[in-house]
C-alpha cells in the first residue's frame, strides 16, 4: 500500500469560484450543438435528434416516460444517470421498467459507468430539462424573448444559490479542517480501549480522505512501479499455481486489479476484488480489457460494511502495508475480513511479517536537522527542536549509517494475529557495531509468502536492500547517545494507534533515559 498522508496540504481557497467565460462558451456551445444530436434511443434501435425528442419516442412508441419515471421512483441525478446506464447494459424491454417497484434494479454504483460513450442523455440537467419543459409548455412559449429571459434569470438564481452553498460548504471544510489538526496535536497517548477494532468502527464518512487518496491514479501509479513490491506478489503468485489452482480467492482492497489478475493468472477458478476507493471503477474497466470479468468479480465498498458473493473464501491476498508496516491500519480490514470470510484452513498473504529496529550514527544529518535551531542566522530557535523531534521521518536511509544489528521487535502471523496484538510494547537490544554517537532509530520490515509454498518469497524494507516506496522510518533523538564497540544499548518501544485517529500510528521509544512519542501521520 501506498504512502497515504492523512495531513495532505488542503488548499482552503476564500474565493467561489466564478463561471469563466471559457465555461460559458462551452456551456453555449453545448446548447447549440444539442440541436444536432444523434442519441440511440434507450429501447430500440432508433437514433433521435435531441433529448426531448428521444423522451418524447420513448413516451408515444414505447409507452415509458423517462421523465414520469423520474419522478415516480425520486431519482436524483446520480439515479437518473444509473437508470438510463441500466436501461442501456441490460436492454430490458419496456415492460420490465414500468413494472418496477421496490428495490431499484439499477441502485449498484456499477450503473454509475457510462454504457454509451458521451451519452447524451446523461448529459442533461435533470432540474434545468424540467424546468425548461415547464417554460415550453407554458402559454408564453410563443414569445422566444420572454422564454429566453425567464431561463436566464432562473439559471441566475440557481448559480446564486450554489455559490452560496459552495461558500457554505468552503466555511464548513475550513473549520473541519482546523478541528482536525486540534484533535491530532491534542491526541490523548495514552492506551484505550476503544482502539482496539477502532478502524473496523469507522464509518464510510470518516474514512473519506484515506479512500479519496487512493481513487487518484499517482499512487497507484507508485505503488505498481515500485518492483520489489509488485514483483514479489507476482512472483508469488505465478511461482505457486499449485495453491492458486480452482480456488476462490478475495482480494482486499484491489486498487488497479493487480493481485486479482495476478491470482487469475495463477488458476484461482474465481476472484472477488473489493475496493472502497473510486480506483474501482478503472479496475472493472482494466479487468474486462484483459478478458478476465469471466474469473474476476469487482465489488466498490468497504469490506467491513458489504456482503461478499460467496459465504467463504479459501485464499486472501491483500497488500495492506503501510510505513513502519502499520501506519494506516489497514491490517485491521484483512484480519475483518479473515475472521468473516475465510474457509477452514484457508490462507491468508502476505503470511508473515516482521518489524525491525537498528541504531543510526548519523551526525550530520542530526545537526542539519536539529542543531540547526541553535542559531538560524545568529538567532536562537532552539524551541523549535520541540515540534521537530516527535515526527518520524519517512526517507530512504544511507546504510553504511546504521551502527547496529537489527533486533526483530515484532512478528506477525497474518493467519493468527488479532487486532489487539497489533498494539504492543517489547523491550528489545541493539548490538553496536561502532564506536560512535548514536542519533536515531530506523524501522523497517520485512513481508514473507511462506505457508504452503513450494517456492517461498519475502521481500525487505531495510535499508541495505533495493528501496522501495516504504523508504525507512526514522526516529530522530533529542540527544546523541555515545555508544562502543560490542555494547547491547537497551530500548523500549510501546507501537500503538492514536485513539483519536485510528490511522494515525503513536510509537513511543524509551532509550538510555531518553522517553520520547513520536508520530506518524
Ligand atoms: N492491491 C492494490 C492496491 C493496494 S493499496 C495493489 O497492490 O496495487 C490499498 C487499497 O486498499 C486502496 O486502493 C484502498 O482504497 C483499499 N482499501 C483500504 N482499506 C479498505 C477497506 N476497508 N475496504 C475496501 N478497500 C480498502
Amino acid at each position: 500500500m501506498a504512502a497515504y498522508t492523512a495531513d495532505r496540504d488542503v488548499e482552503v481557497c476564500d474565493d467561489v469560484p466564478e463561471l469563466s467565460d471559457s465555461d460559458d462558451e462551452q456551456w453555449q456551445s453545448m446548447e447549440e450543438g444539442s440541436e444536432h444530436m444523434s442519441i440511440p434511443c434507450v429501447l430500440c434501435d432508433r437514433t433521435l435528434t435531441s433529448v426531448s425528442e428521444t423522451f418524447q419516442h420513448c413516451k408515444a412508441d414505447h409507452g415509458v416516460d423517462l421523465p414520469e419515471l423520474v419522478q415516480k421512483h425520486r431519482l436524483d441525478d446520480y439515479g437518473y444517470i444509473k437508470m438510463i446506464n441500466y436501461i442501456r447494459t441490460t436492454r430490458c424491454s419496456a415492460e420490465s421498467l414500468l413494472m418496477v417497484s421496490g428495490p431499484l434494479p439499477w441502485n449498484s454504483d456499477e450503473f454509475m459507468k457510462p454504457a454509451l460513450p458521451d451519452d447524451p442523455l446523461l448529459q442533461l440537467d435533470l432540474e434545468e430539462f424540467s424546468e425548461a419543459e415547464a417554460v415550453t409548455l407554458s402559454p408564453s412559449a410563443g414569445d422566444n424573448t420572454a422564454v429566453l429571459l425567464q431561463r436566464a434569470r432562473q439559471a441566475e438564481d440557481r448559480a446564486q444559490r450554489a455559490e452560496e452553498a459552495l461558500a457554505r460548504a468552503m466555511e464548513d471544510l475550513h473549520k473541519l479542517k482546523l478541528l482536525a489538526q486540534g484533535l491530532v496535536l491534542n491526541a490523548d497517548t495514552s492506551r484505550g480501549p476503544s482502539s482496539s477494532g477502532a478502524i473496523a468502527e469507522l464509518r464510510e464518512d470518516e474514512d473519506e480522505a484515506y479512500f479519496s487518496s487512493y481513487g487518484h491514479y499517482s499512487i497507484h501509479e507508485e505503488m505498481l512501479k515500485d518492483k520489489v513490491r509488485t514483483e514479489s506478489y507476482r512472483d508469488f503468485m505465478y511461482h505457486n499455481m499449485d495453491v492458486f489452482k480452482d480456488k476462490v480467492v478475495l482480494d482486499v482492497g484491489c486498487g488497479t486489479g493487480i493481485l486479482s489478475m495476478f491470482a487469475a493468472k495463477a488458476g484461482a477458478r474465481k476472484v472477488i476484488a473489493v475496493d472502497q476507493s473510486d480506483v474501482i471503477y478503472q479496475a472493472m474497466d482494466i479487468v474486462r480489457s484483459n478478458k478476465l470479468e469471466d474469473t474476476i468479480t469487482l465489488i466498490k465498498g468497504r469490506i467491513e460494511e458489504i456482503d461478499l458473493p460467496v459465504e467463504k473464501v479459501d485464499i486472501i491476498i491483500s497488500e495492506w502495508m503501510g510505513y513502519f508496516l502499520l501506519f494506516e491500519s489497514m491490517l485491521d480490514s484483512v484480519l475483518f475480513a479473515r475472521d468473516r470470510y475465510l474457509a477452514e484452513g484457508g490462507l491468508v498473504y502476505p503470511d508473515r511479517c516482521s518489524i525491525s529496529l537498528a541504531a543510526v550514527g548519523d551526525t550530520q544529518k542530526h545537526n542539519e536537522r536539529i542543531a540547526f535551531w541553535d542559531d538560524v542566522y545568529g538567532f536562537k530557535m532552539t524551541c523549535m527542536k520541540k515540534a521537530v523531534v516527535p515526527e518520524a521521518v519517512v526517507e530512504v536511509l544511507k546504510p553504511e549509517t546504521v551502527i547496529s544489528e537489527p533486533a526483530v521487535i515484532k512478528t506477525i502471523d497474518c493467519g493468527t494475529v488479532s487486532v489487539s496484538d497489533l498494539d504492543f510494547t517489547v523491550d528489545f537490544t541493539l548490538k553496536i557495531r561502532v564506536n560512535t554517537f548514536c542519533t536515531a532509530i530506523v524501522g523497517y520490515f520485512d513481508i514473507f509468502f511462506d505457508e504452503s509454498c513450494g517456492n517461498k518469497v519475502m521481500f525487505s524494507t531495510a535499508p541495505d536492500c533495493t528501496k522501495t516506496h516504504w523508504k525507512q522510518t526514522v526516529f530522530l533523538l533529542q540527544s546523541p547517545i555515545s555508544v562502543q564497540t560490542g555494547e547491547d544499548l537497551l530500548g523500549q518501544i510501546t507501537v500503538h494507534k492514536n485513539r483519536k485517529d485510528p490511522r494515525a500510528l503513536l510509537i513511543t521509544l524509551t532509550l538510555a533515559g531518553q522517553k520520547q512519542t513520536y508520530s506518524l501521520q
